[in-house]
């Protein structure tokens, strides 16, 4: 990647003070889920150490690194200990502090902890308070004894949060770095009351059951082969083949009354194409990797000739000269 020889690698997951401030009311309320979240975790694990907890499109997670590896038997566990959290109803009280305290307290495993933790520093914690800028205030939010590096904002106490619930572990990297460490990303997703709950819950399963890919192969439009051919490309079978036909159809009527004339393009061009339309740069993780057209592989297949050459030369003459 091209960040690799930058020195300060832009963080993708830090939020600026300006995203902050644009948080809704239900990501506040789900960011303050990361932290009673993160509360009732170390009060199962205390070692555990705590790198983001961030809100999400569908909830909030908190990536956290720990011995103990967390499954969904582990979730009734937790969200006991969040419940006691809610019922305690805390207050997120925020604390402001030179940037020599916060480093202090990060080294003896305070910040992000529910005390001090001697030998046990607050890694990423440290590492974060690193990527603030200087001259950019820093911040903790407490609610109960859980302290932890944040600049908010959240609701005002835990008990505003009305309803929750854990949903799945998956791993990350921290930052994203795969070259960095390995973390365990914990989902859940929070409602102001039981009832917006119930019914997020409630349209992921009716969600399920309208699933194009189920629906599709039911109505016999079309198949999908996953051995033979590969996810997401569709066999279309008589009955879907006269549905894209006749989309097919409408579309060149529509664009002909609008005046527009068809041209055909190939479905394939060179790499320099996909730098010019800026797709290369961003997305070429979920692209099909380059076909290798016979010119190159045939100087690729010369210059591999020649150095398997000189690599057989050298060892003949490193046998020669007793360096072997
Ligand atoms: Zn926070």
């Amino acid at each position: 990647m091209a960040e690799e020889n930058q020195p300060q690698q832009p963080n993708p997951e830090r939020k600026t003070l300006d995203d902050r401030n644009k948080m809704s009311d239900l990501e506040r309320l789900r960011h303050s889920c990361a932290h009673v979240f993160a509360t009732a975790v170390l009060r199962i694990w205390p070692e555990a150490q705590l790198a983001y907890g961030p809100p999400v499109e569908t909830g909030f997670y908190y990536d956290l690194e720990m011995p103990h590896r967390v499954t969904q038997e582990d979730f009734a566990r937790i969200e006991e200990e969040m419940k006691k959290e809610i019922k305690a109803n805390n207050v997120f009280q925020k604390i402001e502090v030179p940037r020599e305290q916060a480093i202090k307290d990060a080294q003896s495993g305070r910040l992000g902890g529910l005390s001090e933790r001697p030998g046990n520093v607050s890694k990423f914690k440290l590492d974060l308070i690193a990527q603030i800028p200087e001259g950019e205030a820093i911040s903790y939010f407490q609610n109960g004894d859980f302290l932890d590096l944040c600049a908010g904002p959240h609701v005002m106490r835990t008990g505003n949060i009305g309803a929750f619930k854990l949903t799945t572990v998956a791993a990350a990297y921290y930052k994203g770095d795969e070259k960095g460490p390995q973390l365990q990303r914990i989902y859940g997703t929070a409602f102001k009351n039981k009832t917006a709950l119930d019914e997020y819950f409630k349209m992921l399963e009716e969600a399920k059951r309208r699933d194009h890919r189920k629906i599709g192969a039911e109505m016999g439009l079309f198949a999908i082969d996953t051995e033979f051919v590969g996810p997401g490309m569709p066999l279309w079978l008589p009955k879907g083949t006269v549905l894209v036909e006749e989309l097919e159809k409408l579309a060149k009527e529509t664009e002909f009354a609008a005046g527009y004339v068809r041209v055909r393009t190939p479905h394939l061009a060179k790499e320099k194409m996909y730098k010019t339309s800026g797709h290369l740069p961003y997305y070429a993780e979920s692209m099909f990797p380059p076909m290798e057209m016979d010119e190159h592989r045939a100087d690729r297949q010369k210059i591999e000739a020649r150095i398997a050459e000189l690599e057989k030369q050298l060892a003949d003459h490193a046998k020669k000269t007793g360096n072997a």
